[in-house]
């Protein structure tokens, strides 16, 4: 039998990619390996939406040249973002890999491994479709593990944001056929799948680009249909489709968690136009009252950028002042870094310093700490419904799962609640977690998997 070994960076998207990787590859005859060393083909599934991404993968396919040398029978190859972006430049710089393939050619795999097998040729496969069809599986997905299960509803982008490279690799926005979408859940639900994150990089402009398909909210209210699924999540939306329909279906939908993560960026108005987001500060406030005025208890995440070109004391002061004002539950920031082919990169100089950068990212990190921690405090003596996913990783015999509003809760439980919903009383807050003990010892949230329809 021969082992694959997936190394996996970056986001939930790229998960999916690689649960997708192992089905494909898995027909083959290919089965999942966690030990490197004993694998016959390597794939490094990419991300290169910040940080030093290139030079990540560099190093990591530098560190398994040995292998190579110990093996060489053994396949290495790249995917994903990285892959997407770099295509031939990869094979040229590293004499030991053996194959790439970009953001939209996983089912272009087996074929690669194979010309790899027969021909020893150096396959690279890059191109970008406009037909949703290469999403597909003709066979289905395979069985998942567990309660919980990503599901990709688009790829690409069609927003012009100056920082982010995700256009560049993956393409324009391309809707999967709602039909399919309903398929594969309704058959993730029957398998005792209780919650599925709907995956795309700006999932509320679903089906925008698919002439006749049905919009984001009424995807959200098909899925509410399926019977035996609990919770519906979905991730990330953009400020500027946010619109009254799926404020609606937030506030209607009892499947749809009570949480909404909602980029923001920056709270500077100059800067959101540089980064040509194209909403003003305004503009997203308006937004967000419309949508707590319809769901008052609806949970806000973000993400912000410090350090974007010319951020000026004043402009990283106008962020601060929104996270005061808004008080997310969850933020999660990052310093600029500029991506290559994007048209900050081209545009503007790269102008505020490391250390400024950092001590910016620290002082929004310590804001969001106190606003964080004071929040979960109220939570404190309420009973909430909570998902259970496995141990906690506090590795303290605790069981860890996530609230509806997308809090982590560390519970002290039994193995067997794993991939339930339980009753749990909040005991204590931390900045980032509860805690909380079972309410009931039986699951009580759960829904019945038989009599699917939808
Ligand atoms: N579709 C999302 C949006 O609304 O823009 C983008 C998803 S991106 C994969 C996740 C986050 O990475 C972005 O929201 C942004 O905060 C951050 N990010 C993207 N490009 C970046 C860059 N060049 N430098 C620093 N952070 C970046």
């Amino acid at each position: 039998m021969k082992k694959l070994y997936i190394q996996t960076y970056g986001c939930q998207m790229n998960q999916y990619d690689s649960e997708r990787i192992a089905q494909v590859m898995g027909r083959m005859g290919y089965v999942p390996t966690e030990q490197i060393e004993s694998a016959d083909l390597i794939l490094l599934n990419t991300c290169s939406v910040r940080d030093r991404a290139e030079q990540k993968v560099y190093s990591a396919l530098g560190r398994w040249k040995d292998l190579k040398q110990q093996r060489p029978g053994l396949i290495i190859g790249v995917g994903g973002c990285v892959a997407q972006q770099e295509g031939e430049t990869l094979l040229n710089r590293v004499p030991h890999l053996d194959l790439v393939f970009g953001t939209h050619n996983v089912h272009k795999l087996p074929h690669l491994v194979e010309e790899v097998l027969i021909s020893r040729s150096r396959p690279v496969e890059t191109a970008f479709y406009r037909d949703p069809s290469y999403m597909e599986d003709p066979e289905g997905r395979a069985r998942v593990q567990g309660a919980k299960a990503f599901v990709t509803i688009m790829q690409g982008c069609d927003k012009v944001c100056s920082f982010c490279i995700v256009p560049h690799v993956r393409g324009r926005e391309v809707s999967r056929p709602s039909a399919k979408i309903i398929d594969e859940i309704r058959a993730l639900a029957q398998q005792g799948v209780k919650e599925v994150m709907l995956l795309g990089q700006n999932v509320n402009s679903y089906g925008k680009t698919s002439p006749g398909e049905i919009s984001f909210a009424a995807l959200l209210s098909r899925v509410n249909e399926i019977k035996s699924l609990d919770r519906i999540r979905f991730t990330t939306s953009h400020p500027q489709d946010l619109s009254p329909e799926l404020i609606e279906a937030i506030a209607t939908l009892d499947k749809l968690c009570e949480h909404l993560h909602l980029p923001v960026q920056s709270g500077s108005d100059s800067v959101l136009a540089r980064m040509r987001r194209g909403y003003t500060r305004a503009d997203y406030l308006v937004r967000i009252r419309q949508l707590k005025s319809r769901c008052p208890d609806v949970s806000l995440s973000t993400d912000i950028i410090v350090g974007f070109p010319g951020e000026s004391d004043d402009d990283f002061t106008a962020t601060l002042e929104l996270l005061r004002q808004l008080e997310y539950d969850e933020i999660f920031s990052f310093m600029y870094s500029p991506r290559t082919q994007t048209v900050s990169a081209k545009l503007y100089e790269d102008d505020i310093r490391e250390e400024v950068k950092k001590e910016r990212l620290q002082r929004v990190l310590n804001l969001q700490r106190g606003i964080s921690l004071r929040k979960n405090k109220q939570r404190i003596g309420a009973v909430e419904e909570v998902l259970i996913d496995g141990e906690s990783k506090l590795k303290n015999g605790q069981m860890t799962g996530r609230t509806r509003a997308n809090r982590i809760v560390n519970v002290v439980g039994v193995e067997a609640l794993i991939g339930s919903v339980v009753p749990v009383q909040i005991t204590g807050a931390m900045p980032n977690s509860l805690i909380g003990e079972l309410v009931t010892a039986a699951p009580v949230f759960n829904s019945q998997i038989e009599g699917e329809m939808a």
